[in-house]
């Protein structure tokens, strides 16, 4: 079976089940009691445009999103790794700038490797340490959800981008949160936990599938960005998919026994996938089938 078929999911599973791979599921690997490692790569023309993104911004996101990762482990970082495939042309200055964007996430770079390619290929590994990793299978009927910062904006800016719109969303999508400090509270007490790559549909989808119960989201209760209503006014777009269904968003989603300060999105109880609600009603959202 080719890649296009078996799709991303598919491949992992497949590993996983030949014992070629272990808990790969999860936002980073854990190797020791309290060691965290998680890797992305980026590849221009399928994660960014050169023309969308400047190498600064690049550079940040692609620190960012592993760092995301390690957040939402519990983990503070500690170290970037940095691999770099980059066609023979390209100014050592842009590079530079890359270098300064990762830079301005405070992780410091302490290794990696650069090659030759026909396009420019990015893969940072981000290592980091945690005291507890709630991982995404320990939700539990009872449980509030909650995220850490409004949703939507990234998807709004990536519109934005495309449209070539004029709004402070585009910026967003392409300068995620960096939401370390609130991964580490969280993480004392958090039965399962991910960062929101996705979307909140999506997301909320693995920790209902890992835990084996059902998550209700508020749809009043979701935190919206700011410009996000303004940016689906524009171009015809639904807020909720906008904010629930696009992802990137980079917030974390947490089922937790205790609210806390965190904004509340809705709950877990006995059952399985996500059910959407409004004013206490389930509602379909549109462009995502729940029960995927
Ligand atoms: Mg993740």
């Amino acid at each position: 079976m080719r890649l296009s078929e078996l799709g991303e999911f598919g491949l992992l599973r497949e590993l996983e089940r030949r014992g070629l791979a272990q808990g790969i599921a999860n936002d980073a690997a854990r190797f020791a009691p309290d060691l965290v490692v998680t890797q992305d790569a980026l590849v221009e023309g399928v994660h960014f445009r050169l023309d969308w993104t400047s190498w600064h911004d690049l550079g940040y996101k692609a620190a960012a999103v592993n760092i995301s990762d390690l957040a939402a482990s519990g983990a503070e970082p500690e170290a970037l790794i940095v691999s770099l495939g980059l066609p023979g042309e390209t100014k050592a200055s842009d590079v530079i700038k890359l270098y300064e964007g990762i830079a301005e996430t405070g992780v410091p770079v302490l290794g990696g490797d650069t090659t030759s390619a026909d396009r420019l290929y990015l893969s940072v590994t981000a290592l980091g340490r945690a005291e507890r990793v709630p991982g995404r299978d320990g939700a539990r009927p009872g449980d509030s959800l909650v995220v850490t910062g409004p949703l939507g904006a990234s998807a709004a800016g990536f519109h934005c981008l495309q449209e070539r719109l004029t709004n402070p969303c585009a910026r967003a999508h392409l300068r995620p949160p960096l939401r370390v400090a609130e991964g580490r509270e969280l993480a004392q007490s958090a039965h399962a936990m991910l960062d929101i790559s996705d979307g909140l549909a999506s997301d909320a989808l693995r920790i209902a599938e890992r835990s084996g119960c059902r998550l209700l989201i508020e749809l009043e209760r979701v935190p919206v960005a700011d410009g996000v209503a303004e940016v689906a006014r524009q171009l015809d777009l639904n807020v909720d998919s906008l904010a629930c269904a696009f992802g990137e968003d980079y917030e974390l989603l947490a089922a937790v026994p205790e609210p806390g300060r965190f904004t509340v999105v809705g709950r877990c109880e006995e059952g399985e996938g996500v059910v959407f609600l409004r004013d206490g009603e389930p509602v379909e959202l549109s462009g995502w089938d729940h029960f995927r």
